[in-house]
């Protein structure tokens, strides 16, 4: 009988995690659905998959670090890590406010350190596989007018990624990255209509991602079969260039 696997899930409450937190628990994972405060939006995946709540500010660090701690102290180390939590603020950088570049770095780039220090050596030593996958974006690979501060945000999540891959390979936990291209979001619902449209018309097939589509390419790289493929990051934009 295989042991089911706990996935911690960040950004859970809405978007593209909550459908992965959905996708996981219909695989027969145990989720951890984690939001930056409670909130019906979180009592409600967390009843929907099964999973428990998890609550913490990924910017902050120290929020981020008493949280995980008493985690693992009750329950051990999660098997995977999702880190999806993420947000915006966009606007050309001439008119850019300090606090617009501080927030999107410190919860973008910074949540990955703050999240994943706390994690990774207890994760090492369950002495076992293990997966964590990054929620990054085309925006990091080719840039996006408007969003220095995000793009920036995310291209620094590929180079941690790909560096935190090469230090746990020997481990037999992957470390990988999925960019998604524009998905019918909170996030996207209240971008610029002119940005809007003129990616709509970039990308090849024609429409915007669901979350599902994320949520099935991270399935894919916390399965069992992907166990050989690290360092990788997977688009998932309809083709819209990367
Ligand atoms: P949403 O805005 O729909 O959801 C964002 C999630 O992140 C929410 O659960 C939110 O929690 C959480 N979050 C934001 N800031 C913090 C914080 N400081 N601490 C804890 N949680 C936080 O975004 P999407 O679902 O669209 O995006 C999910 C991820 O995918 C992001 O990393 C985004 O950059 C990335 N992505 C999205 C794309 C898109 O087109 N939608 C394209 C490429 C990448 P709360 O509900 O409490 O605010």
């Amino acid at each position: 009988m295989s042991v089911r696997r706990t996935i911690l899930v960040t950004g859970a409450s809405r978007g593209i995690g909550r459908a992965i937190a959905s996708r996981l628990a219909t695989d027969g994972d145990h989720v951890l659905v984690h939001g930056r405060a409670p909130s019906e939006a979180l009592s409600s995946i967390a009843s929907e998959t099964g999973g428990r709540v998890l609550t913490f500010d990924v910017a902050d660090r120290e929020a981020c670090r008493t949280a995980l701690e008493g985690e693992i102290e009750s329950h051990g180390a999660p098997y995977g890590v999702v880190l999806c939590a993420g947000l915006t603020a966009d606007g050309p950088l001439v008119g850019m406010s300090d606090r617009d570049w501080d927030t999107v770095l410190d919860t973008n780039l910074g949540g990955f350190f703050n999240v994943l220090r706390p994690l990774v050596l207890p994760m090492i030593q369950r002495r076992a596989p293990g997966r964590i996958v990054v929620l990054s974006s085309i925006a990091g690979l080719v840039g996006n007018r408007g969003q220095v501060n995000y793009a920036a945000s995310k291209a620094g999540l590929i180079g941690a990624t790909k560096s935190l891959a090469l230090e746990l390979a020997s481990r037999r936990i992957t470390v990988n990255a999925v960019a998604p291209g524009l998905i019918a979001t909170d996030m996207t619902s209240t971008m610029d209509p002119i940005a809007h449209d003129e990616i709509m018309k970039l990308i090849p097939m024609r429409r915007a991602g669901l979350p599902a589509d994320v949520a099935h390419a991270v399935a894919f790289l916390l399965s069992d079969g992907a166990s050989y493929i690290t360092r990788e990051v997977l688009t998932v934009g309809g083709g819209l260039g990367s």
